[in-house]
């Protein structure tokens, strides 16, 4: 897996505390966003943050270049509406040769052979290949070939996906994807992508993460229990 903030708002945490002063202050704008100094805008965000007056949040945003991660991770991942995707395409491009992800659980596993896996990525390839050359053959143009015969390969093939979000959605992304009761691949992309931000956003990113790292887990009956665990970033 390969995850790496692409671009993302010029100082985040600035222009997020600019927006957040403008709603009390009556000087303009641009003035607001010159004068602030450091010691103002931790202030700010603490604030803010405290206060749960979240939508300033929304005005700054990060890009993520995500490679190497399983078509069963992209769906979940898409599950989350309030962001911009651009992943690549079974339909152009062709999945001759796929990669994909093998859970550490069957790469360990003492009773289910690894070869079971493999042999199983192995034959969907081979499907695949027989049904695109085919297709091709009756007449079909690449692309219907590739977009039909896509239907025989599994989630564990890998691809690739362009994620942006604003701040206030990655925290909200960050609260479910970086618990324990997320699946481990999307919860390891989520801890990494906080990872990276909080080099960026520092005081915006501090608390971010699993509920229960900084309060109370709100799974109830469904909490892993563990807590602690959830910090393991
Ligand atoms: C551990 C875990 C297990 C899951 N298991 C399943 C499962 O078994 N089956 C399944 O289908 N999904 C499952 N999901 C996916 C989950 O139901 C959500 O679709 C996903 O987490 C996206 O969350 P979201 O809707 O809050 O995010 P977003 O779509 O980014 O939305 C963010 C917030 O915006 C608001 N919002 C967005 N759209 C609307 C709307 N149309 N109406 C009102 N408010 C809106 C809501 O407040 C929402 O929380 C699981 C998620 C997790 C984390």
């Amino acid at each position: 897996m390969q995850v790496k903030i692409l671009e993302h708002t010029p100082n985040p945490e600035k222009l997020v505390a600019a927006a957040a002063k403008r709603c009390y202050s009556d000087v303009p704008t641009y003035e607001i966003m010159d004068n602030l100094t450091d010691e103002q805008i931790k202030k700010l965000l603490t604030k803010l943050v405290n206060m749960g007056h979240e939508s300033p949040l929304e005005h700054a945003s990060f890009t993520f270049g995500i490679d190497g991660v399983s078509r069963a991770l992209s769906h979940q991942l898409v599950r989350h509406r309030i962001a911009s995707y651009s992943q690549k395409s079974q339909r152009y491009v062709s999945e001759g040769n796929f990669d994909y992800v093998v859970p550490e659980v069957i790469k360990n596993s003492k009773s289910i052979s690894l070869e079971l896996f493999k042999s199983a990525m192995q034959e969907s390839q081979e499907a695949y290949d027989v049904l695109v050359e085919s297709l091709i053959f009756d007449g079909l143009s690449e692309k219907e070939a590739y977009e039909n015969a896509r239907y025989v390969l599994p989630n564990a093939c890998t691809t690739s996906i362009v994620v942006t979000m604003n701040i206030r959605i990655l925290l909200h992304f960050f609260s479910k994807r970086c618990c324990n009761r997320a699946q481990w691949e999307i919860r390891e992309m989520a801890n990494e992508m906080l990872s990276q931000c909080r080099q960026v956003a520092p005081i915006l990113f501090k608390n971010a993460g699993a509920p229960c790292v900084s309060g109370e887990c709100p799974e109830g009956s469904m909490s892993c229990q563990e807590g602690e665990s959830c910090k393991g970033m």
